[in-house]
């Protein structure tokens, strides 16, 4: 995808702090980061958003979980992390290109949502 700002990140086009890269996946510190730990893992194939996966994409999503635990461990969330995927209008994602962020450090993290 030509004007993905993911896409870009991926293509080395547009500089980003990597965490991991391989075949399908590439990880990488959030530039505005909400707790000592911040980065989003991505398949490198760009896929709009949770809502558009099917059953092609099950390799590289699962792969995806899997490495957020090994790399939240390796950047220093040993205790605990949260993960989140923003999707869609409702789920406020900003950038349509997949993504799951890992969040966490070593202080406890605010509740996920606050109860109405
Ligand atoms: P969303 O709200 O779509 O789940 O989150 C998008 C995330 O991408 C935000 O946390 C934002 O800080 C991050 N982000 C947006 N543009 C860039 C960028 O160019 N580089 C990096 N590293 N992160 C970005
Ligand atoms: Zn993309």
């Amino acid at each position: 995808m030509d004007n993905c700002i993911f896409c870009k990140i991926v293509r080395g086009e547009v500089p980003s702090r990597k965490v991991y890269e391989d075949e399908l996946v590439y990880a990488f510190h959030d530039i505005n980061p909400v707790a000592p730990v911040h980065f989003m893992l991505i398949p490198k194939a760009h896929v709009a958003s949770m809502a558009q996966l099917e059953a092609e994409h099950e390799p590289v999503m699962g792969r995806i979980m899997a490495l957020a635990a090994r790399l939240a461990r390796q950047e220093g969330s040993s205790e605990g992390f949260r993960v989140i995927v923003n999707t869609g209008r409702i789920g406020r994602q900003d950038v349509m290109h997949v993504h799951v962020h890992v969040i966490g450090g070593t202080e406890v993290l605010p509740p996920m949502l606050v109860r109405r």
